[in-house]
């Protein structure tokens, strides 16, 4: 297989075409590209064929002005196509084993009147290779330059220090001290160093200078030619490591269980494997990242405020990223909801929420209300009070009875979302009510789709009735939106399909975009007042609540889906959801077909094998799904387009109906 690199500097004169050279000189193997070349001679090429007399070298495009690209090709009356010019790189590459690429000037040179060369980079997303003119003022030159690939997505293989000016050898204290700036702000690797050598600067002598160049260059050559192999050993001691000593969710000890597989980076709609393959993501890295990954708003909102503050403590302080979180979220939030309280996880915002149910109990006087009703089927989390509303049968309550406390169960919500409502469907939820509502604080409930317990779509009007009997019996209504919350339903809060609104609301998953964890629980101002009765207090109090690095980022999360046309992405998912799985309905072991919003689900009449399900989905079709139990389900980030969409489902369809991987 063969390797590229780009090779850019932080300006022009930099050494580039020396580093490049040198690289070549110890790579047999090897070819070098200059991409355009500005000027008369044909400069570049012909160093690399001084340099390594042997070896193919070739100039894809040349124009005679000594000028920036776009306007040397402008003088000529042409116009550089980066597409064509892409296409024609990635050509040349799989001629030798390594291609080293060497632009222009800086990464921001231009090379039309439309794209840079960092644009150019972009296109064809081979790693980079900075090198630096170290000379006074490298430090910025180099930092902006890193910043830009950075934010462009590109993967920077490492630096390479060149010393041009004899005014600033190695050993200078401004060229230690660059390398040391440099190093420390990008984290990036150092490739090599050049060191100022003198014969270099002027065409006589040069030509007994390559040897000394290539020496220093040597390691760093070694390692850019390294042969990528199926398996990497550095992958796999990572993998090693993991399968020996790193936890994954539901699993036996680390080695018990299956494999988890490497992920290299993710990026838009997809999740980049190490081992190369580029898998659709269908499940938005449950329910969260519904802008898809890497987004720049996010990204920039993050690094915006890591430099002004990551953390400090909310006890006693404040700041504004969780003021003006709030502020934009009870904008969106059902009316009456307005006391919010910021936690680290969806499963500590069901803590919370329990907890405000029995403490407003308590300050009305009524200290025996501590008990929850909650739904055979739903899932609120894995801390202890989450787990004991959760489904007392899938969930894991045998595995801790006696541990968990006990609550009060009633059947789910049993007609469909898309079936006439019947009111029967409400009795035992009533009984149980009318039996046990002394003893009991709140109802806890996910509206209109059950998740992790089931993936169960039900009809909102059970939401209405479900009021009606809390309203009746004193019981406080709590909705756990963790994973309905932020559209994912088609609309931006489950509730709404109801217009039965409840007293606390569990926010979580979707409210950063995916980026870092945040969750909350916000409460009504009534609920809020009987809390503070006598002068007592809510006793919660994370170490990292209100993190101004995830408010931050909720923000620019909230902003982005605010100005997307997120209703209409998501009813055009829903749309391509029903029709690519519709076909599902007539097939052998099919239980049930449903959709709603950006869920599609099949549900089988027995468990999948999961493990195998997986690897059908991402060896034959480029998908990453995880279903589980005896349910294969889709929930893509809305960024998806109709064919990728589309993808998702007939890979579905496909492995359900020829059931190739059971
Ligand atoms: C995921 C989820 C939780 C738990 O959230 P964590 O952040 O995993 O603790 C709680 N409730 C629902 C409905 C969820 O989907």
């Amino acid at each position: 297989m063969s390797k590229a690199y780009f090779i850019c500097g932080t300006g022009t004169d930099v050494g580039k075409s020396v580093a490049c050279a040198g690289l070549l000189k110890n790579m047999p193997s090897g070819q070098a590209i200059k991409i355009v070349q500005t000027g008369e001679e044909l400069f570049d090429q012909n160093l690399y064929a001084e340099a390594c007399p042997q070896r193919q070298s070739k100039t894809l495009r040349h124009f005679m002005a000594p000028a920036s690209p776009h306007l040397a090709a402008s003088m000529e009356k042409q116009a550089i196509d980066i597409i064509a010019l892409a296409q024609e790189v990635h050509t040349e590459a799989l001629t030798a084993e390594v291609t080293l690429l060497e632009g222009s000037g800086g990464i921001m040179t231009p090379l039309s009147e439309t794209d840079t060369f960092l644009d150019f980079m972009v296109a064809l997303e081979y790693p980079v290779i900075l090198v630096i003119g170290n000379v006074l003022g490298a430090i910025n030159h180099a930092l902006l330059s890193l910043d830009a690939l950075q934010r462009a997505g590109l993967n920077v293989e490492g630096l390479i220090f060149t010393h041009p000016d004899a005014g600033y050898t190695e050993n200078h204290p401004v060229s230690i001290d660059n390398m040391e700036i440099i190093k420390k702000y990008s984290q990036a690797d150092i490739l090599g160093v050049v060191p100022h050598i003198h014969e270099l600067s002027w065409e006589g002598s040069r030509k007994d200078a390559w040897s000394a160049v290539a020496a220093f260059l040597k390691e760093a050559a070694n390692r850019l030619a390294e042969p990528c192999r199926e398996s990497d050993p550095a992958s796999e001691a990572v993998s090693d490591f993991d399968q020996e000593h790193v936890w994954h969710p539901y699993c036996p000890a680390p080695g018990m269980g299956e494999p988890n597989w490497l992920v290299a980076k993710t990026a838009g709609n997809y999740i980049y494997l190490k081992n190369g393959r580029k898998l659709l993501d269908g499940m938005s890295s449950w329910w969260c990242a519904v802008h898809g990954y890497g987004r720049p708003e996010l990204t920039a909102a993050l690094n915006m405020q890591v430099r002004a503050m990551s953390h400090v403590m909310f006890g006693g302080l404040t700041h504004e990223p969780a003021v003006d979180l709030g502020r934009r979220l009870l904008k969106i939030l059902p009316p009456g909801l307005e006391k919010i309280f910021w936690v680290d996880s969806g499963s500590v915002a069901v803590e919370v929420a329990l907890k405000m149910a029995v403490q407003h109990w308590q300050g009305r006087g009524f200290s025996r209300k501590i008990k929850m009703i909650s739904h055979y089927g739903g899932y609120h989390g894995d801390t202890l009070g989450a787990m004991s509303v959760g489904d007392p049968v899938n969930g894991m309550h045998s595995r801790f009875s006696g541990f968990v406390p006990e609550q009060i169960f009633v059947p789910r919500p049993a007609v469909p979302f898309h079936a006439p409502f019947d009111e029967n469907s409400l009795t035992a939820l009533a009984e149980a009510a009318e039996k046990h509502h002394q003893e009991c604080a709140a109802v806890i409930i996910e509206p209109v789709v059950q998740g992790a317990g089931g993936m169960w779509m039900y009809h909102p009007d059970y939401l209405k009735g479900l009021k009606e009997i809390c309203r009746r019996y004193d019981l406080l209504l709590i909705y756990d939106e963790i994973a309905t919350g932020f559209g994912r339903t088609g609309k931006m809060f489950a509730t709404e399909w109801a217009g039965a609104d409840p007293d606390i609301i569990c926010l979580g998953k979707a409210l950063t975009g995916g980026t870092i964890t945040l969750a909350a629980s916000v409460c009504t101002a009534h609920v809020a007042e009987s809390i503070s009765k006598d002068g007592n207090s809510l006793m919660h109090g994370p170490t990292f609540m209100g993190n101004p690095l995830a408010c931050r980022v909720a923000l620019a999360s909230l902003a982005l889906l605010q100005s997307s046309d997120w209703a209409e992405q998501v009813r055009s998912i829903q749309h391509t959801l029903e029709e690519g799985l519709v076909g599902c309905r007539n097939m052998a072991e099919v239980r049930d077909v449903r959709v709603l919003g950006a869920i599609g689900v099949v549900e089988m009449n027995r468990p999948v094998n999961v493990s195998r399900l997986r690897k059908y989905c991402a060896e034959k079709h480029d998908i990453w799904l995880r279903p589980f139990n005896n349910l294969i389900y889709v929930m893509p980030p809305y960024t998806v387009t109709a064919d990728e969409c589309a993808r998702l489902s007939s890979a579905v369809s496909l492995a359900v109906g020829r059931r190739e991987w059971a």
